[in-house]
């Protein structure tokens, strides 16, 4: 799935209905990451602020290892997209205003300034060397960075019991009592003077 810049920019601000199926990605170096459904993505596309802005939902499901029970679960995602894209000739004549990745202080009514403001706003754009946006790179690195860091079945998952390995979702176990029950930390101390 490509975006011409061309393509979005000869509709003059009017979206360009975006959506699709594409192949997902799986991170090679994330061990909680089983696998990623094929991603959906609905949405659209409009020339804004000399570049190309792509807004929309994508969707999808993971199989994760949960840290805490080290069980095999899904997660389903939807992420809410909100990217920018400009052409790397545009960014360029931004560069040598002192705009656009350059922290040089801009003068007073330089026409550097606007530039510069942009960039304050704290909107992220990616600069795109040529005349096509890979939109399936993009939404496979998308689906990634929304995976969480330690993904975890349920929020009362329960765990495995650090002495003996079972999992304490499915039972208790004996030394879990002993941890916490104070009768048996007197009769252990009572053991220890004996
Ligand atoms: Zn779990
Ligand atoms: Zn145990």
């Amino acid at each position: 799935m490509q975006l011409l810049f061309s393509d979005v920019r000869k509709k003059h601000g009017e979206a360009l209905h975006v959506a699709g199926v594409m192949p997902s990605r799986k991170p090679e170096k994330i061990r909680e990451v089983q696998a990623i459904s094929p991603l959906t993505f609905q949405g659209e596309t409009r020339w804004e602020d000399g570049g190309v802005r792509l807004t929309g939902v994508l969707s999808y499901t993971a199989q994760l290892t949960c840290v805490c029970c080290l069980k095999a679960f899904e997660a389903s995602f939807r992420v809410s997209v909100d990217e920018r894209f400009r052409p790397a000739a545009v960014a360029s004549v931004d560069d040598r205003t002192g705009g656009r990745g350059n922290r040089r202080k801009t003068r007073p009514g330089c026409p550097g300034e606007s530039a510069a403001e942009e960039d304050a706003s704290g909107l992220n754009v990616e600069v795109i060397a040529g005349e096509a946006i890979d939109v399936e790179r993009v939404l496979q690195e998308l689906s990634i960075v929304h995976l969480p860091w330690t993904p975890v079945c349920r929020a009362d998952c329960r765990g495995l019991c650090p002495s003996c390995g079972r999992d304490l979702n499915e039972a208790t176990c004996d030394c879990a009592l002993e941890t916490i029950d104070p009768r048996w930390l007197a009769l252990r101390s009572l053991r220890d003077h004996l």
